[in-house]
């Protein structure tokens, strides 16, 4: 790219890495990296569509990691001699604006799958447009780009194990793009640029980024939570943490070698890889992931948990080209299988005790508390509770998913609401998904160690009890000194039914 001045506006890509947008910027005379703090991504808003509700995009937990990928980004580009402005406002009008300002010739970013992540970008790029800047739009969020797929993505299939299969054989993975080296922001030795303009701005502080008015997080203010000692990781933000975390869990702990085995634990920090957050906010490029897995496979050992890290990789890849292909309909009551069959609910107190973790099912209970107070939750966890809410309750799964996007650590439209759609029957797949939380709770949690992390006030009751305090006699909950009702709720549903699909 021949130009004078470039601006590289970063969004969910906070890394240098494996950014085809910051190296195609890079090559221009004078550099501007810019991230906008768009007041869309905190608000309290409606979800769209019919039965639209009103929730919060943002929970503290996200926003406090976005915040330091924030820092350590701004950090990272001051080393390299640049830095990173940072403006508060619609990308689509504070980006035309500075590229007005400094004369950019071309900005550069990342597009994004989601409907109201691309109308963002078209904004932004007709706006730019307009005043005569070049919009350069590149892809950097998936394993297999668009470009290489057997189909284009609008075209792919529906069903997982097809879009794998065809993945599998057909396309290849990129390398990744190195670290480019950056030339000077504007302004430096060029005095038509004001000083003002490319002045760097304040970092957003936690509450600038978080819904206010969000009276059900872990930090009721969207303030900063306090880290709770039980998390299973501190989720540092930014890309020298999310480097980090590769090394302590593929070279220095070695725990990839079993992570088909473990991916379905419930407590510590090496049964998965814990990578989600900074692959969702853009701090790990999934290609690095894959470079790194295949520099394992080389030098320790090649097997099924190699395979299968790739292989959930591709269900990330699986739902960013769902939702590129459905749009719209992705989040609709009947998903993409435009089902109408099925009658959800609204009840405001049954959908406050699940969110709070009072539904009196330990299992369902631990999860949601997990998810309060730390902004994370397994796979396991996640399909659980989400099931509960959806074939247990039949409550509108868009509630739960839209609950799960306010707390998330690691929140990603694709893979939230995608996941949510096919555990509530709607998405992809016509397989049941109900389950039986309780045969969930006995086969994955045996001893209890879970529920009883996150509930102590079942501490002490044996593991098959812990799992179950309703089957307790008044005399044995005045043993164990829980007593039903008081210490513990009671189930809100019959839990020996959970699973049995009314539909
Ligand atoms: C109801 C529900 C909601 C979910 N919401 C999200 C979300 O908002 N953001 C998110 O990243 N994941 C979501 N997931 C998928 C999955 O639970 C998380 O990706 C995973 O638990 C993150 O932990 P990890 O990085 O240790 O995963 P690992 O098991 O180590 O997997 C490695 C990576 O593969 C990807 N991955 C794994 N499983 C899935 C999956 N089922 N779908 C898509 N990608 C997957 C993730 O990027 C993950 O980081 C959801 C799952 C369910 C059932």
């Amino acid at each position: 790219m021949m130009v004078d001045t470039a601006i590289a506006w970063f969004r969910r890509d906070l890394r240098v890495h494996d950014n085809e947008a910051l190296v195609a910027a890079a090559e221009a005379d004078r550099l501007l990296p810019v991230y906008c703090v768009d007041p869309r991504s905190r608000d309290t808003r409606p979800y769209g569509g019919s039965d639209s509700f009103r929730y919060p995009k943002t929970g503290g937990h996200r926003a406090r990691f976005r915040r330091e990928s924030l820092e350590a980004l701004r950090g990272r580009l001051r080393e390299s001699g640049s830095d990173l402005l940072i403006r508060f406002g619609r990308p689509e009008a504070v980006v035309p604006e500075l590229a007005a300002a400094v004369g950019a010739d071309a900005v550069t970013f990342h597009g994004m799958p989601a409907p109201e992540e691309r109308a963002v970008d078209r904004a932004t790029a007709a706006a730019l447009r307009e005043r005569g800047t070049e919009p350069r739009r590149f892809w950097g969020r998936t394993l297999h780009h668009p470009d290489d797929l057997p189909t284009p993505p609008t075209e792919i299939d529906d069903t997982y194990t097809r879009f794998r299969k065809a993945v599998e054989a057909d396309s290849t993975i990129r390398a990744t793009h190195p670290v480019p080296s950056l030339p000077p922001v504007p302004g430096t030795d060029d005095p038509t640029v004001e000083a003002a303009t490319v002045r760097p701005g304040d970092l957003p502080s936690v509450e600038d980024l978080a819904a206010t008015g969000d009276s059900l997080a872990a930090g009721a203010d969207g303030a900063s939570p306090d880290p709770d000692e039980r998390a299973v990781h501190p989720f540092p933000g930014g890309e020298d943490a999310a480097l980090d975390r590769i090394s302590a869990y593929l070279w220095d702990g070695d725990h990839l070698r079993e992570y088909r085995e473990t991916r379905n634990g419930l407590l510590g920090a090496n049964y998965s890889s814990k990578f989600s957050p900074w692959l969702n906010e853009g701090c790990l490029s999934p290609r690095r992931v894959h470079e790194e897995v295949t520099a394992y496979e080389r030098e320790r050992v090649e097997n099924d948990s190699t395979y299968w890290l790739r292989f959930e990789l591709r269900w990330r890849d699986f739902f960013q080209f769902q939702v590129l292909k459905h749009g719209a309909q992705f989040f609709a009551p009947g998903g993409l299988r435009r089902r109408d069959d099925v009658e959800w609910k609204w009840d405001a107190d049954e959908f406050g005790r699940w969110a709070a973790g009072e539904t009196g099912v330990p299992f369902v209970d631990a999860n949601m508390r997990e998810l309060n107070a730390t902004g994370y939750l397994s796979n396991r966890g996640r399909q659980n509770v989400a099931s509960f809410l959806a074939n247990d309750l039949r409550i509108d799964w868009r509630r739960g998913a839209a609950y799960f996007e306010t707390r998330l650590v690691d929140y990603d439209p694709a893979s939230n609401y995608g996941n949510w759609a096919y555990v509530a029957g709607v998405g992809n797949d016509s397989r049941r998904r109900a389950f039986d939380v309780l045969a969930q709770a006995r086969q994955y949690d045996p001893d209890a160690a879970y529920v009883t992390t996150w509930l102590p006030e079942l501490d002490g009751l044996p593991a098959d009890r812990a799992h179950a305090p309703w089957t307790l006699s008044t005399e044995k909950q005045a043993d164990y000194g829980v007593e039903l009702g008081v210490d513990y709720p009671r189930p809100m549903i019959d839990p020996e039914s959970s699973g049995d699909d009314p539909v």
